[in-house]
């Protein structure tokens, strides 16, 4: 097993590898870093990373920050303030900050709307946005194995949000789960929860395990590509197979929400094995990504990954679209080109390929997925699908939005022309100011 180093900004240069890098893409990889966290491990480098293709590789495009990440005016001022006093000069750290904040860290108002409030107290570190599930986020899950360059969860990395999604206790969230019996999954997430030991990830799950209206965990992580030994050598990977293990047996669903944004990152024999050994469990993993520029957007990539995904008895799930928020010019990819993507890699699979739902939006108002372009009185417009509705009455209804072209997220659309709003305008208005009363 490879010993597990991280590098940083600041320790770039102890990098095995950073002979490949030229003395311009060092400075851009500090730069940009300031702006958003930037942290690789040397499983990721060394398996990962095609380093004789560098800059274009996908794998380094997805974990090294590049220069084109910021407007060029702000990369100007960040890489002109680097190069004069150093990485942790106070000035660059504050105009890293006013970058950071014009970059809408919180979208789709995650923090007001979707908070539970029980007894009067805000329960921070969970979100209750749909009826049937809870997001948990573990305070000692705030991070990563590695940092994707296109994660929507930068502000919570670079202590923006941090403490605010931090919830250490378990007890709080067991009352709101006996409060609430239609829950019936709770998804713990982060950064990436299995970051943490075994015997903390137990301390989480084990005292959900006897609440019978609770049927399945969700665990979201990347863990598979950036650090497979959390399931085969670290030093508790017996331990944690073995609580998997004990969860199925508990009779609960165990669902292992894996990222996976590239056919490569399942085609190590470390990643292959730690799947394996996941599958021996009884636990089910399922994938999600989203598309991105530089990274995956094109169709074979997908139908590759969805294909590998099968043989390996991972279930595809969701393909999404990059949230509205941090980088996302880099790497956005328009609604109708990313439909199309879907389509022509979703027609190759055969069905059993076709659990996967997307391109899809997470929204204020709900997951929503771009179904078809069509011709209406007319007009070319989208089709669209909630697949989850923050109203559960808005959940498997379509409706239409007028055909924008250059639209790369849901803000950018607007209803038919004749029409003045969604179906769900206003039980969004409503929603929002009782949630804010
Ligand atoms: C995506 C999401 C879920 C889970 O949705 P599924 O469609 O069941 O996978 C739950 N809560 C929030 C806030 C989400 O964004
Ligand atoms: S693993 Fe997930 S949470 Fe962590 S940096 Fe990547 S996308 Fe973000």
């Amino acid at each position: 097993m490879l010993e597990y180093r991280s590098f940083e900004a600041h320790n770039l240069h102890e990098l095995p590898q950073y002979h490949h890098l030229d003395k311009e893409q060092v400075q851009a990889i500090q730069t940009v870093a300031a702006v958003y966290p930037f942290r690789v491990n040397s499983y990721v480098a060394e398996h990962l990373i095609d380093w004789s293709r560098i800059p274009d590789d996908p794998m380094f495009r997805l974990s090294f920050p590049q220069a084109e990440m910021l407007e060029e005016e702000e990369f100007a001022t960040l890489s002109a303030l680097l190069g004069k006093h150093g990485i942790s000069d106070p000035e660059l750290q504050k105009e890293a900050r006013l970058i950071q904040m014009r970059q809408n860290p919180n979208p789709a108002g995650q923090m007001e709307l979707n908070t539970p409030v029980q007894k009067g107290n805000r329960l921070h570190g969970m979100q209750h946005k749909y009826r049937e599930s809870v997001l948990f986020f573990p305070a000692e899950a705030q991070v990563c194995h590695a940092y994707c360059t296109y994660c929507f969860r930068w502000p919570q990395f670079s202590g923006l949000d941090n403490l605010k999604f931090a919830n250490r206790d378990i007890q709080l969230l067991k009352a709101y789960l006996g409060n609430h019996p239609e829950v019936k999954d709770v998804i713990f997430t982060g950064g990436d929860p299995m970051v943490m030991t075994t015997s903390l990830l137990r301390t989480y799950i084990e005292p959900l395990l006897d609440i019978p209206t609770l049927r399945s965990i969700r665990i979201g992580t990347k863990a598979l590509s950036w650090w497979p030994y959390r399931f085969t050598s670290d030093n508790d990977a017996d331990d944690l197979i073995a609580f998997m293990e004990k969860i199925v047996r508990k009779g609960k669903h165990l669902a292992i929400m894996a990222h996976i944004s590239h056919p490569r990152e399942i085609d190590s024999p470390e990643a292959i094995s730690a799947i394996r050994r996941i599958n021996s469990t009884g636990a089910v993993i399922r994938s999600q990504s989203p598309v991105a520029r530089h990274i995956n957007a094109d169709a074979a990539t997908w139908e590759e990954m969805w294909q590998k995904q099968l043989l390996l008895g991972i279930i595809p799930y969701y393909m999404f679209l990059e949230r509205d928020t941090g980088p996302k010019r880099y790497f956005e990819v328009p609604l109708h080109e990313a439909l199309d993507i879907y389509n022509t890699a979703y027609r190759k699979m055969s069905g059993l390929g076709r659990t996967v739902r997307g391109p899809s939006m997470s929204c204020s108002p709900g997951k929503i997925v771009i179904e078809d372009v069509t011709e209406i009185q007319g007009q070319k417009a989208f089709i669209l699908k909630f697949t989850q509705g923050r109203n559960p009455e808005w959940t498997n209804r379509i409706f239409f939005a007028k055909y924008e072209k250059s639209a790369s997220w849901f803000d950018d659309l607007k209803p038919l022309d004749g029409q003045n709003k969604f179906f769900f305008t206003d039980g969004m208005q409503s929603l929002i100011s009782r949630i804010k009363e």
